[in-house]
């Protein structure tokens, strides 16, 4: 699994995928942009330098195992990411996984996006604090 660079993320929001599975490949499947591939063995990767960040993977893996990243400044990141059951309201608190770090961390909600048709779940913005 790629991790997005710094660099890249300071450009704009970019897909980490933290996927164990080797029977789906959905992600690949309805990104338009050729930034996830599907190796050999059936284990999927994610291209960074290729992704645009759009999202449209999200919501669509049935693991909820895809989150964007993206650097803001000082210190300051945003996550987004794929959230089943009720929605939480801008402001509130949720916990999340930090980018380059194992443990959680507390993040504010900065957007909330109901699911869509089509969409498996809601999707979920978050900016947190992490000093790098
Ligand atoms: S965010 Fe968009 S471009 Fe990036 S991997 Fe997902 S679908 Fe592809
Ligand atoms: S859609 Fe989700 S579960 Fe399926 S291969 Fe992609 S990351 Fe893994």
């Amino acid at each position: 699994m790629a991790l997005p660079s710094l660099d890249r993320i300071k450009m704009g929001r970019a897909a980490f995928i933290d996927c164990r599975r080797s029977d789906c490949g959905i992600c690949a499947s309805v990104c338009g942009f050729s930034a996830i591939s599907i190796s050999e063995n059936g284990c999927v990767d994610a291209h960074p330098d290729i992704c645009v960040g759009c999202g449209g993977c999200v919501s669509k893996c049935p693991d909820g195992v895809i989150r964007l990243f993206k650097y803001r400044a000082d210190d300051e990141f945003e996550v987004t990411f794929a959230h089943d059951g009720e929605l939480p309201d801008i402001g509130d608190t949720v916990c999340i996984k930090p980018i380059y770090k194992n443990e959680s961390i507390q993040a504010s909600v900065t957007q909330v996006i109901p699911r869509g048709a089509g969409s498996l779940f809601g999707i979920i913005r978050a900016v947190y604090k992490q000093k790098q």
